[in-house]
C-alpha cells in the first residue's frame, strides 16, 4: 500500500467515524458503511457507493457534512463527491452488511420507475431472522425472489405491524433486482397506489396510469388494507390486478388481515387474493425476540451481555420494531455516556417503554386471540351474526376487554362492530355466570386470559 494511500485510509477512518457519531449507528451500517473512497485528488474525495439510490441519499444527506468534516481533517480537501459504482466490481471485503448488488447504471435503482418508492437498504433476506412465526412467510418470499416463473399468485402476506411485511417485500426486490436487473420490480404502498390513481383521475389521464403498470414484472403493494372500503380505487386495482395476472405477472401483497377480514372489500377481489398463497406471519416468541436482538447487536457490532438480550425479548413483546428501538436507545445511551450497557441501565433507559409493555394488551388482541380459540372469523367480533358459534367466542371477548384494559363498556361496543354498552355489559354477566356453572367453559377463559397477559 503506497503512503498516499495510506494517508487516506487514515483520514477516511477519522471522518467516517466522526459522522457515525454524529448520525447514529443505523445510519452509518445503511450509507456510510458501503463506501469506498477511490480517489483524492486536486482536493476533490470521490467515493463510490453501490447503487443509485445510496448516491442520490448520500448526496441529499451527508455529502456536505463530509465534505466538512474532512476539510478539517485535511485543509486541501474542499469537495467530497459520490458516485456509482456497482457492488460487483467494488471492493469486496464490506459485503455483509450491504445491500445486495444492484446494477444502477442498468437502470434498477432503488426506485421502481416513476411509480414505485424506494427499498430500504437493510430489508434484504440476510438480515431477515427466521424462526417458528414467519419461517412460512420467509420461504414463500424466498421462492418468488427466486423463481423462473410465477409460482402462485398472488402472494398474500399478512400480519400485525411491525413483523416484518414490509422487510420481506423490500427482500424480495432486491432479490430479483440484483439476479435481473431487467426486470421491471415495482413497490409501493397501497395508500400510494390510491394517491395516483386519484391524482390521475382529477387529472383526466388514467390511461397513463395503467400504462404505468403495463411494462411491471413484479409488482409489490404493500398495506392493502388502505384500499379496502374504497370504491372506485379497488376497482381500479382490481383490473390492474387481473391484467397483470393474467399476462402472467407475479403480484405481492401486503396487509394486516386476511384476505377474509379485510372489511369492505369486494367479494371477487377477495376471492381473488385468496386464489394465489396467503402466508402469515405470527406474532413474535420468545425465541425469535432473542434471535432478532443478537443478530442486530452483532451488526451493530457492540457487546451486549445476554442478560440484556434476554430482558428485552422478555420485556418487549409488541413487535419486532419496538424491539429495534428499544435495542438502538439502549445502545446509543451507553455510547453517549461511555458506560458498559448493564441491565440496570437499560431498566433506566427504557423505563416509559416497559411500562406501557406492562399494561399493553389491546381489543384487537384479543379478539384475534379468541377467533383463533374458538376458530372463527376475527370479522365475526364485529359481525351481526348471532349464532351460539360466534356469539358466545364474542361475549368472551368483550367479557375479557372488560377485564384486561382499561376501555369504558360504550368503547369496547364500538370495537365490537358498533354494538350498545348494554350488550357488553349482558355480555360480561353472561360469561360471569357461565363461568361458575361450567368448569370446562371456565378453564377456555381463563386460559384466554393467561395467554393474553403472557
Ligand atoms: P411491517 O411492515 O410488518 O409493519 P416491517 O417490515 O417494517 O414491519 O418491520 C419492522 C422492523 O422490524 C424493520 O426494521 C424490520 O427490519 C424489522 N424486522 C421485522 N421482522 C424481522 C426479522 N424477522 N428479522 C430481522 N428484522 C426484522
Ligand atoms: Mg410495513
Amino acid at each position: 500500500m503506497s503512503k498516499e494511500t495510506e494517508r487516506v485510509d487514515e483520514q477516511w477512518e477519522r471522518v467516517s467515524n466522526h459522522l457515525r457519531a454524529e448520525i447514529g449507528e443505523a445510519a452509518y451500517q445503511s450509507w456510510l458503511k458501503p463506501m469506498t473512497v477511490r480517489e483524492v485528488r486536486d482536493g476533490r474525495v470521490r467515493i463510490s457507493v453501490p447503487t443509485r439510490f445510496m448516491r442520490d441519499w448520500v448526496a441529499a444527506h451527508y455529502v456536505e457534512r463530509l465534505g466538512a468534516i474532512w476539510g478539517d481533517e485535511d485543509p486541501d480537501v474542499h469537495a467530497v463527491e459520490v458516485f456509482v459504482q456497482p457492488e460487483r466490481s467494488a471492493a469486496r471485503e464490506k459485503t455483509e452488511t450491504r445491500a445486495p448488488a444492484v446494477k444502477s447504471e442498468a437502470g434498477g435503482n432503488g426506485y421502481g420507475g416513476e411509480i414505485g418508492a424506494p427499498l430500504d437498504p437493510r430489508f434484504v433476506f440476510d438480515q431477515f431472522v427466521v424462526g417458528k412465526p414467519n419461517e412460512f412467510a420467509y420461504a414463500a418470499s424466498r421462492r418468488v425472489a427466486e423463481a423462473d416463473t410465477v409460482p402462485f399468485n398472488p402472494l398474500f402476506l399478512y400480519g400485525g405491524v411491525g413483523l416484518g411485511k414490509t422487510h420481506l417485500m423490500h427482500a424480495i426486490a432486491w432479490h430479483i433486482r440484483s439476479r435481473d436487473p431487467a426486470r421491471n420490480v415495482v413497490y409501493l404502498s397501497a395508500e400510494k397506489f390510491m394517491y395516483c390513481f386519484i391524482r390521475a383521475l382529477r387529472e383526466h389521464n388514467t390511461v397513463d396510469f395503467k400504462d404505468q403498470f403495463r411494462s411491471v414484472d413484479v409488482l409489490m403493494i404493500d398495506d392493502v388494507q388502505f384500499i379496502s372500503g374504497k370504491d372506485s380505487t379497488q376497482e381500479e386495482f382490481f383490473h390492474t390486478f387481473n391484467a397483470l395476472v393474467d399476462q402472467g405477472r407475479q403480484i405481492v401483497i401486503s396487509s394486516d388481515k386476511s384476505p377474509s377480514d379485510l372489511e369492505g372489500m369486494e367479494e371477487r377481489l377477495i376471492s381473488r387474493l385468496n386464489c394465489g398463497l396467503v402466508a402469515d406471519i405470527h406474532s413474535t416468541t420468545y425465541e425469535l425476540r432473542l434471535g432478532i436482538l443478537q443478530s442486530k447487536a452483532e451488526r451493530l457490532g457492540v457487546q451486549i451481555p445476554g442478560k440484556v438480550l434476554e430482558f428485552l425479548a422478555h420485556k418487549i413483546t409488541a413487535n419486532v420494531r419496538e424491539l429495534e428501538g428499544a435495542l438502538n436507545r439502549v445502545v446509543a445511551h451507553a455510547q453517549l455516556v461511555g458506560r458498559e450497557i448493564s441491565l440496570e441501565a437499560t431498566q433506566d433507559v427504557l423505563h416509559d417503554l416497559l411500562r406501557a409493555n406492562d399494561r399493553r394488551i389491546t381489543i384487537d388482541e384479543i379478539q384475534k386471540s379468541v377467533a383463533a380459540h374458538f376458530n372463527i372469523r376475527i370479522s365475526d367480533m364485529h359481525s351481526a351474526r348471532r349464532a351460539r358459534s360466534v356469539a358466545r367466542p364474542r361475549q368472551v371477548a368483550m367479557y375479557l376487554a372488560k377485564q384486561l384494559t382499561t376501555r369504558s363498556l360504550p368503547e369496547i361496543g364500538r370495537k365490537f362492530g358498533g354494538r350498545d354498552h348494554t350488550t357488553v355489559m349482558h355480555a360480561v354477566r353472561k360469561v360471569d355466570e357461565l363461568r361458575e356453572h361450567d368448569s370446562g367453559f371456565a378453564e377456555d377463559v381463563e386460559l384466554l386470559r393467561r395467554m393474553l397477559e403472557g
